[in-house]
């Protein structure tokens, strides 16, 4: 019989990579030996030392799987295929180590402050780079304004507002697709497996496990609102419950059973023969727009940075010789100083004070959402207590000579931020 593929299960983890299985489903697009042949191409054309694990597993078998004994029509089931599936355990830590061994290489790395390009003249262009981090009176003397002969703009979705602050007639190169999640508590059997398959619209959608939790997701809609404020609407959570009980009907997922949401724009190579933005990388020289020595970035994903990066060193270098020795990354994640007698910010002591303290000493972390989210990942599994957040701000706090009303502030600022981006309700706590 000739079995077509439709669903995609994933079992995935972070760090060391888990399981992903993929099943056919009669009248779904893709026939089993396509997927075959697409496992067996990645396993020839992938970088190697990362077991894929692909193998194919009967209906019969499959529908006693976690997650998939829920699909809809398990009848029409044919077969699943399962695959080794890896993670980025949390983008921003990606983005921080990087940074972090950019400093060790030289750079020099300044957080929240804005570059604006102003002028142009022999030496190259005038930039204005204004802190909104520092206090006074340093502050009066900002902005500042440093000279360069190269300019990278990788400011994501804002890179056509960057362009056109500099020179209004600058052609847009972006195109923002906002993308939804839904986070949810499934059983223990469902830790480590996943789906990935097409939504009623026929674009990607996954239920992938994450620390503990399920995200479904994502959507896929032109962005054109505030890039400021990035978030799911009630409307957009709905449909992803609503696509999460076509997926999985058996599951009766309510809206209520959803404990945090997160939505992100992704910064889409503009192309007006692509209605939904092109997912090729480009790096955009844009000396045709009038900005000779100033070049842009789109599409570039995390998963590929690595390469981005070399990409845009040849860019530079072309252009100005290197003034210092080579030198190569360290692609080695961060560790935090083990500090056995500090105390944990939680009851799982997966995250010690010290880990707080030392986000703000050695990487760059201002306020409660850089060291809670983006330096220790812990807000991805957990809302946090009012006490919990207080012994935070205490350390941070302590670290960025807080006054007691200026922790409140940050309290309610980190409060603030977190219901606008995540809407993470008190179920969603550290697993033991
Ligand atoms: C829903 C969704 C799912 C995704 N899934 C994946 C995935 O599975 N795998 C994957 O690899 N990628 C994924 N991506 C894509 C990835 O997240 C983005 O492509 C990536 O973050 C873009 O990186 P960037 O550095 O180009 O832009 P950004 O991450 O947006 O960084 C741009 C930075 O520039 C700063 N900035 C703006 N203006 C200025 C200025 N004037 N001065 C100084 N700084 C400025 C901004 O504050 C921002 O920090 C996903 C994206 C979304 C939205």
């Amino acid at each position: 019989m000739e079995a077509r593929a439709e669903f995609v299960g994933t079992s995935a983890g972070t760090g060391a990579g888990d399981a992903l299985l993929l099943s056919d489903i009669q009248g779904g697009p893709y026939r089993g030996w396509q997927i075959d042949l697409a496992f067996g191409l990645l396993d020839r054309l992938g970088p190697g030392g990362l077991p894929l694990d692909y193998e194919r597993v009967p209906a019969e078998a499959a529908q006693r799987m976690p997650l998939l004994r829920w699909i809809r029509d398990p009848q029409s089931l044919e077969s699943v295929a399962m695959y080794r599936e890896y993670q980025f355990d949390w983008p921003e830590r990606v983005c921080i180590d990087a940074v972090l061994d950019a400093e060790r290489l030289g750079a020099v790395v300044r957080n929240y402050t804005e570059a604006r390009i102003v002028s142009r003249d022999t030496d190259g262009w005038s930039l204005e780079i204004a802190h909104a981090d520092v206090p006074a009176p340093a502050a009066a003397e900002l902005p500042v304004r440093v000279q360069a002969k190269v300019v990278l703009n990788m400011a994501g979705i804002w890179i056509d507002d960057v362009n056109r602050a500099a020179l209004p007639r600058a052609r847009q190169r972006i195109l923002g697709t906002k993308g939804c999640h839904i986070v949810v508590k499934l059983p223990a059997d469902c830790a480590n497996i996943g789906i990935a398959t097409l939504n009623s619209k026929l674009e990607p959608f996954y239920c992938i496990p994450y620390r503990g939790y399920h995200f479904f997701g994502p959507t896929e809609t032109v962005y054109e609102g505030d890039k400021d404020r990035i978030r799911v609407t009630a409307e957009e959570r709905a449909w992803l419950v609503g696509e999460a009980n076509r997926l999985l009907p058996q599951l009766r997922l309510a809206e209520s059973d959803v404990l945090m949401t997160w939505a992100g724009v992704r910064p889409l190579t503009y192309d007006e023969n692509v209605p939904f933005g092109n997912r090729s990388r480009v790096i955009h020289d844009l000396a045709s727009d009038g900005l000779p020595g100033v070049y842009a970035m789109t599409a570039g994903p995390v998963m590929t940075h690595r390469s981005a990066g070399r990409e845009l060193t040849g860019v530079i270098s072309r252009r100005i010789p290197p003034s210092r020795p080579r030198s190569n990354p360290d692609y080695t994640p961060t560790r935090f100083p083990d500090e056995q007698d500090s105390a944990p910010l939680l009851p799982d002591a997966s995250v010690k004070l010290s880990d707080l303290r030392h986000a703000v000493r050695a990487q760059h972390a201002r306020t409660l959402m850089d060291a809670l989210y983006r330096r220790v990942g812990l807000g991805w599994r957990c809302a946090f207590t009012p006490y919990e957040l207080t012994r935070a701000a205490d350390v941070i706090g302590g670290e960025l000579g807080w006054s007691e009303a200026r922790k409140q502030q940050e309290i309610q600022a980190f409060q603030a931020e977190a219901a606008l981006l995540f809407d993470p309700r008190p179920p969603l706590r550290p697993l033991d």
